[in-house]
């Protein structure tokens, strides 16, 4: 077998038992890996009906066939079940550790029970063991970063963890690499429950690819189409990073403004403050995710703000906008701040910065006030209060309670009508595309097992992409409107299954820019496979259909997933005027484009059949 190490690891936190596991080629080539092998590995290993912060769940590490190739970016998949949708959770992350995982030795950790003290994982060179992190409970993840390293004497290991919100279970916590977050699905809190600090890999062992020639010869035309690359966002991502969907997304309509009630520049015209040029001022070196000529990340520095001086990440997009126009702040500096007490305590820029939104509107309409709040003025464009109030989460204290898991529950917590302020999808909050303005990632708000997500169905977001996911094979899609639901549903069932195997090949969706994934080819080179396109669609179809069977198995009715009413009206007013976007019609067709029971969202059986899934789903 090329391309992975044929094997993983199941972590026992009550017992302290470690069992590697071989698995077999054929298993891969089902489920390709990242998220495909944790949800095939976690579906087979669970019984329905577990408690996903309970001694039950199984939280999974995983990587892919390309994840090292040196192709693009190289991505890990966090998977479990979501404490906040009550179904199947994923979370990815770039950086650099999942090229360290897979050179120690393993494709993937599986970990169930609940450690009696603190631990974390370190897995060097193959071998493995748990360590007592009872030191480390109550650090912030650079406190915790730093003294793993110390304690290992290893500058060099490669780190995932969780803060104090992770270890108090908060579902707005992130688990943390690199200042980078895998912050969606509440999966910090499931390794928060199982009193799993960190998670540590070195590794030397690079895995053989079954024709290095053909992989060289990929990546050269791939790194030189990303040099020319033609398409306006793929040279934006280069000079700029995520920052510059900002300066692009406002006028069109596509970014949230005060949670998602308004939307273009006239209606936050002091979003200019936050453009990204205003960020590259700060900017002291571009960052990559290891190996990744795109290189969309970047540090900075901020020298005597008001918030002191800051050198961290800057923030992406989804940031900018969470706390930024969604919460009408226009102060770069408070921006700059709630990103890093995000990053230094573990949590989730989306669920925070919308959680904070929500909030602003609760207080702005007096359904809580300053007694609330402990004295935070929680006023739209209070960029202290903003500040202050992610503090509070981070510390579960005070008000942080109350908001520390996320949008839908803290409507659930203060009641008196405010959830129709709470801008969520089945019970996590929505991120920073109005799917208005950018239909594909509404699609996927609506069909996706993981409602809510924007780093999920993003292959089909933008049809003027015309998205090329392959050297040989294009996908070259019909010019349509993207607000024909019924017209599009084909084409967003094949975009999502494409999008479910880039993922799971442990690569960035960020790629679809350079118009030159070699996706098909890469996955044939490294693993010696004749795998062709439709093979990839299939692939991500069964991939697609056992993450929403996993959903049906634990009860939960995809179809009660609604848009917020808000954000399903029609705008009467700005870019997106008269803009109909027919939601429930759109879940409708999806379902049925994806081989599901339109009506309940089931996976067909003759859909079960076709993608070899029976001997996994018996009965749904
Ligand atoms: S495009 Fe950005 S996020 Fe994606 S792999 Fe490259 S550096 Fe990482």
């Amino acid at each position: 077998m090329f391309a992975y190490n044929g094997k993983i690891l199941f972590v026992n936190l009550s017992t302290g038992e470690i069992e590697p596991r071989e698995l077999d080629e054929s298993l891969y080539r089902q489920f390709i890996g990242c998220l495909g092998l944790g949800i095939r590995i976690i579906y087979e290993n669970t019984k329905p009906g577990f408690d996903p912060l309970g001694p039950d769940s199984m939280l999974g590490f995983s990587v892919g066939p390309l994840t090292g190739s040196g192709l693009h970016g190289a991505r890990f998949a966090i998977t479990g079940k979501s404490p906040m949708t009550g179904g199947w959770g994923d979370a990815n992350c770039g950086g650099s550790f999942a090229v360290y995982f897979k050179n120690a030795g393993y494709d993937g950790v599986f970990f169930t029970g609940i450690s009696e003290k603190p631990v974390y994982l370190f897995i060097k060179n193959g071998v493995a063991e748990l360590r007592d992190a009872s030191h480390l409970w109550g650090k912030d993840v650079y406190q915790t970063e730093e003294a793993i390293k110390q304690e290992l004497e290893d500058s060099r290991v490669r780190i995932c963890s969780i803060g104090p919100p992770g270890e108090r279970l908060a579902y707005c916590a992130a688990v943390m690499h690199d200042q980078s977050a895998a912050g969606r699905s509440g999966l910090a809190a499931v390794m928060g429950s199982k009193r799993l600090k960190a998670f540590v890999v070195q590794g030397s062992n690079k895995v053989p690819v079954a024709d290095p020639e053909r992989l060289a010869q990929l990546r050269k035309t791939f790194l030189q189409g990303v040099k020319n690359v033609q398409h306006p966002w793929g040279q934006a991502l280069r000079d700029y990073g995520t920052p510059i969907f900002f300066d692009a997304l406002i006028p069109p309509g596509s970014t949230p403004i005060k949670n998602f009630a308004v939307q273009g520049e006239e209606a936050f015209p002091d979003y200019a403050l936050c453009k990204a040029d205003e960020f590259m001022k700060y900017r002291t070196r571009r960052h990559a995710c290891l190996g990744c000529p795109i290189a969309c990340k970047g540090w900075l520095e901020l020298k005597d703000s008001k918030y002191g001086s800051i050198s961290g990440t800057i923030p992406e997009y989804e940031t900018i906008t969470m706390f930024g126009s969604d919460c009408l702040v226009s102060d770069l500096a408070a921006v700059v701040k709630a990103n890093d007490l995000c990053n230094q305590y573990g949590l989730d820029t989306i669920e925070v910065g919308a959680t904070v939104a929500f909030a602003i509107e609760c207080y702005e309409n007096g359904l809580i006030d300053d007694k609330d709040t402990g004295g935070i003025e929680l006023k739209w464009g209070n960029a202290d209060a903003l500040v202050a109030v992610v503090e509070k989460i981070a510390r579960r204290e005070g008000f942080g309670d109350v908001l520390a898991d996320g949008v839908k529950v803290a409507a659930d917590r203060i009641g008196k009508g405010s959830e129709k302020y709470a801008m969520h999808s089945g019970g996590q909050a929505l991120p920073a595309h109005d799917p208005r303005g950018d239909v594909g990632l509404g699609w996927g708000y609506c069909c996706d097992a993981t409602p809510g997500r924007h780093t999920a169905n993003h292959v089909k977001h933008s049809h003027d992409c015309k998205v090329a996911f392959t050297l040989s094979d294009r996908l070259n899609f019909p010019d349509l409107d993207p607000l024909d639901v019924d017209a599009n549903a084909g084409i967003n069932a094949v975009c999502s299954a494409v999008d479910r195997v880039i993922t799971s090949a442990g690569l960035c969706f960020f790629a679809m820019w350079t118009e030159q994934l070699p996706l098909i080819e890469a996955i044939a080179a490294v693993t010696g496979w004749d795998f062709t396109l439709e093979e990839c669609i299939k692939t991500g179809r069964r991939i697609d259909a056992l993450r929403q069977a996993f959903n049906i198995r634990e009860g939960v009715d995809t179809t009660e997933w609604k848009m917020p009413e808000r954000v399903a009206a029609v705008p009467t007013d700005g870019p997106m005027k008269g803009k109909k976007l027919q939601f429930d019609r759109m879940k409708l067709k999806g379902y049925e484009a994806m081989g599901w029971d339109p009506k309940t969202g089931k996976p067909l059986a003759s859909t079960i059949d076709e993608l070899g899934l029976r001997e996994l789903v018996d009965d749904l």
